[in-house]
């Protein structure tokens, strides 16, 4: 039996990885000319790093179980890391008991609330009441409006701006479990990467996939999903026609509204918004802090926060910096120039590190990643189109696995589930 993926990231990866297991004739379809998708690499000045920073946790079984497979669990490294804050013009220490209890900007009070909230999502196991909720007021129930305003406010509002007040309670509970639970004890955060980045696991994959038959088309942009009479009869790929038994698409589900030719059917998925993100890598001469993830309330500062990478990846010798910009299909600046974007990202940078100079940024890259970002709202499962839309034609994407955030395990996770039920 004959299959095609459409998506050559993670998740079409990992359902050509489990389907070929079931004795599945597979191809793949990847419209870029690498494989990976947000999980995707590339060169910057010499390093050979993700477009856009990643880290795994304690948590990202699905992941742990593939690296198995492919024989490179043994490059999974854990590090301890630890969070910055930068409020009241200066970086201070976050995310453990005694950063929260020193923190400058909040009353006792507060931080009691705040460390409930921490502590509550790492043991909270049934969701179901939260995903009636919107993120803001539960977040205010718990921690309360003073708090809020200072930790959470800007966090979501340069994030999801105008949808800011849609976004789900199961959804922000699920980001802040997954990193709690990613701890060797309540002081001590551990994040995960592996050796050579993202790519080793991406170029293990292909080169199973490869070895074991696969066709991966790169370049190779699926144009047209032919359903008729709510069945599958092929795919268009530059004009032409291709049969399948099954066809399964991993792309965001908000461009199938264009690519589906029923109209019925592509209708479904006419009404997901997703934003853009834009990620500014930048290469520092000198180390920009100790601190792996920080997050930012300065009115001044219009990110949410920052990805100090090196202190995570002690493969690599650069010192790494990420700066992700979310932005609404409207945002402006997806309109500046590419002179503006580092100027503003040197300032910010500036900003935070007093000692940087001019002659300290010593490289830069903007990546941009269309519909990288779900706005997810309540009950967000119940209005998503079944997987199985149409007879021998399967459609879901990163919004799938709600309330889990994107994640690379999250999609191999469901890559498995889709082979399992589906194939
Ligand atoms: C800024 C950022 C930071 C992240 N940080 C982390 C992290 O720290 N840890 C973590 O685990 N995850 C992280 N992620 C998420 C992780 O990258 C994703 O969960 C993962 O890549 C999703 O894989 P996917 O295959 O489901 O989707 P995608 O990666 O979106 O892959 C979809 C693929 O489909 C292709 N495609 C689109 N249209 C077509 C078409 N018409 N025809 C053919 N191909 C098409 C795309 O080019 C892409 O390759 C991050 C993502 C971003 C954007």
């Amino acid at each position: 039996m004959k299959i095609a993926i459409i998506g050559g990231g993670p998740m079409g990866l990992a359902i050509g990885y489990y389907a070929i297991k079931k004795g599945y004739s597979v191809d793949i379809y990847e419209k870029d000319n690498v494989l990976g998708g947000m999980s995707a690499s590339f060169d910057f000045d010499g390093d050979i790093i993700e477009k856009y920073y990643h880290f795994f946790c304690k948590t990202d079984m699905a992941l742990f179980e593939l690296l198995k497979d492919l024989g490179i669990y043994h490059l999974l490294k854990w590090k301890n890391t630890s969070m910055g804050f930068y409020y009241k013009q200066k970086l201070q220490p976050f995310g453990d008991p005694i950063s929260l209890l020193k923190f400058d900007g909040l009353d006792i009070i507060s931080k009691l609330r705040y460390g409930f909230l921490a502590f509550y999502s790492t043991k909270l196991k049934n969701w179901s009441s939260l995903d009636r909720k919107y993120a803001i007021d539960w977040l205010k129930s718990i921690i309360g409006e003073k708090a809020y305003n200072v930790l959470w406010d800007k966090l979501l509002s340069l994030k999801f701006y105008q949808y800011q007040t849609k976004v789900s309670a199961a959804w922000i509970w699920n980001r802040i479990k997954r990193v709690g639970l990613s701890r060797d004890s309540i002081f001590k955060e551990s994040l995960g990467y592996v050796e050579g980045g993202v790519k080793t696991i991406i170029d293990a994959l292909s080169t199973h996939l490869k070895e074991s038959g696969v066709n991966i088309y790169l370049n190779k942009g699926v144009d047209k999903i032919l359903i008729e009479n709510n069945a599958l009869k092929g795919i268009e790929v530059e004009g032409e026609i291709f049969s399948y038994d099954k066809v399964i698409s991993t792309i965001p589900i908000n461009i199938l509204q264009h690519v589906i030719t029923d109209k019925n059917i592509a209708s479904k998925y006419k009404d997901f918004t997703y934003l853009d993100v834009m990620c500014v890598v930048i290469k520092l001469r000198k180390p920009f802090s100790r601190y792996f993830w920080i997050n930012i309330n300065d009115d001044e500062i219009k990110i949410p926060g920052l990805i100090n990478y090196s202190a995570l990846r002690e493969d690599i010798k650069s010192n790494i910096v990420y700066i992700p910009f979310y932005l609404p299909k409207d945002s402006e600046l997806l309109k500046k120039d590419e002179s503006f974007i580092k100027d503003l990202c040197k300032t910010y940078l500036k900003k935070i590190n007093k000692d940087l100079k001019d002659e300290d940024f010593l490289a830069f890259s903007i990546n941009i990643y269309k519909n990288a970002q779900g706005v997810y709202e309540p009950l967000y499962l119940y209005k998503l189109p079944p997987i199985n839309v149409a007879k021998d034609f399967y459609a879901l994407d990163t919004t799938y696995y709600y309330p889990e955030d994107r994640g690379f395990s999250e999609s191999v996770r469901i890559a498995k589930y889709v082979v399992d039920r589906y194939l």
